[in-house]
């Protein structure tokens, strides 16, 4: 039997993107701090300060690699996982980043070959059998197209979270994903 192909996202579920983005807009504006729980979708333009941007909060220099791992299980539990399966990390990077994510995963896994580090916005496109992901666009059209789903519970996805399988650590995650993989499959929740 060929192996599963596992697709996992990085920013904010194998790395805090929005936490160390919003420390660096707090420091660039103290008169407007944001918290974690006013990103409540992707588009942060009605919160963030006058001032900022889509390339001040995202395209800040470095900012990739410095992001730190999303708990103390998910290097392992990544790893575990790959050798079971096949898994390939998928991440909507904007093209500056990619370097940087790239370093990020050799710094931090560095069991992920090249080949399996894909760059793609539109996800849906490639074929996986589950994806790990917070983002709640991806996780629809996952679902849409069939695909199981292990959802990264974060503000922005609040409104998925009562009808999606949701996972807030890595503790564990990788024996949730054999259970996926080996359950009924759809629905995406259970
Ligand atoms: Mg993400």
């Amino acid at each position: 039997m060929s192996k599963k192909i596992v697709a996992i996202d990085m920013d904010d579920t194998i790395c805090h993107l929005v936490p160390k983005a919003i420390h660096y807009h707090n420091a660039a504006y103290p008169d407007l701090p944001l918290t974690i729980d006013q990103v409540i979708s992707f588009d942060l333009s009605g919160i963030w300060h006058p001032e900022c941007t889509e390339e001040i909060f995202f395209g800040r220099p470095k900012l990739y690699e410095e992001l730190e791992v999303f708990d103390e299980h998910t290097i392992e539990e990544v790893r575990r996982i790959s050798e079971e399966h096949d898994v390939i990390i998928v991440t909507a990077a904007r093209p500056s980043a990619v370097q940087e994510k790239w370093n990020w995963l050799q710094r931090h896994m560095p069991f992920i070959p090249f080949e399996n580090f894909f760059v793609a916005k539109r996800k849906y496109l490639l074929e996986f059998d589950l994806l790990i992901d917070d983002g709640p666009h991806n996780l629809l059209a996952a679902r849409e197209a069939g695909k199981r789903t292990i959802g990264i519970p974060r503000p922005w996805n609040s409104t998925l979270q009562n009808e999606f399988l949701m996972k807030d650590s890595w503790n564990g995650m990788g024996e949730l994903v054999n259970n996926v993989l080996s359950g009924p499959g759809f629905p995406a929740k259970g």
